[in-house]
């Protein structure tokens, strides 16, 4: 009886069926797409709404949340937001007729070092243009709609009263309210970890792990999530004349920067690495244009590569 209701039903409502239009039944489709469900997943203190807006032909995302993270102060009303899915990049309405100059938000986060001795010649020649003054200037970058919304980023002033003033390994920082835990369960983790040797030699070997820092990304336009606090410089006292960031490398040997060897470049331990990772950050070393000292919390990107 239970199966053959609906087909009951469809049978006796088909002519109406039959006369929807093919966006009409998209809206009335019950289910989210996956891939938007992906990414709310990772940010579940939101409240979301999707609806398929017929007119524009994509999804729409009205999202809720509480002004303050509600683990660190107490909330003082809500925040709201709307943005369209357009392709995974969340822009809003009015930005949608420019959605080409924008990345999507969620892609492949490659947790494997590449040996440059393994990359080809028209591999380097993309790195090199990746990497030029021109390219940074001019070409897509990741759509911040989101970010700003999510991290109240709207303006520095604004920021700063989300931004917590707190130490990380023994060094002050600055950080942004909503990853506050995760980066004290990355100390935690780290510190429980102390007696190996490797891990011992880092902490003795830290100078710094700045995070918060209104900016732009170098000769970029864009603001960089240092400017949102959710991204923190590992830096250490010695490098044993070793690289850790592509543009100083640049700036030192000019269009070789992207063949410095692994062996050359400084690294965090594997196992801190790791841990960060557990905890919701990517880490920039794993980038073409090589950030060795940088951790950025994007839970969105972790989880899905795993
Ligand atoms: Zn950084």
């Amino acid at each position: 009886m239970k199966r053959i209701f609906p087909l009951l039903l469809i049978f006796l409502f088909f002519p109406l069926f039959a006369q929807i239009s093919p966006q009409t039944q998209i809206a009335n489709k019950a289910f989210v797409p996956a891939e938007i469900k992906t990414f709310m997943r990772y940010y579940p203190d939101i409240a979301y709404t999707t609806t398929y807006d017929l007119e524009l032909n994509d999804w729409k995302i009205d999202m809720t949340a509480d002004l303050y993270f509600e683990r660190t102060q107490k909330p003082k009303g809500k925040k709201s937001a709307s943005f369209y899915w357009a392709g995974g990049r969340l822009l809003p309405k009015e930005e949608l007729a420019n959605k080409e100059i924008y990345w999507v938000l969620q892609y492949e986060y490659e947790n494997k070092l590449r040996d440059p001795k393994t990359y080809t010649p028209e591999e380097i020649e993309k790195i090199k243009q990746f990497g030029s003054k021109e390219s940074r200037q001019n070409t897509q970058g990741t759509p911040m709609f989101f970010f700003d919304w999510l991290y109240s980023a709207q303006s520095q002033k604004i920021i700063e009263d989300h931004i917590i003033k707190t130490t990380f390994l023994g060094k002050s920082t600055r950080i942004h309210e909503r990853i506050y835990d995760h980066v004290k369960n990355v100390e935690k983790r780290i510190l429980a970890r102390k007696s190996s040797p490797e891990i011992s030699a880092f902490l003795a070997n830290l100078k710094s792990c700045d995070a918060y820092h209104w900016r732009e990304i170098v000769q970029t336009s864009r603001k960089s999530f240092h400017s949102y606090g959710i991204a923190i410089d590992i830096l250490p006292k010695r490098l044993n004349r070793k690289a850790i960031y592509w543009s100083w490398e640049k700036d030192k040997l000019g269009d070789k920067w992207m063949l410095v060897p692994l062996e050359k470049r400084w690294m965090p331990p594997a196992e801190v690495r790791k841990i960060f990772e557990e905890e919701g950050f990517i880490w920039g070393g794993y980038w073409v244009i090589f950030d060795n000292m940088h951790f950025e919390y994007h839970p969105e990107l972790i989880k899905m590569s795993n």
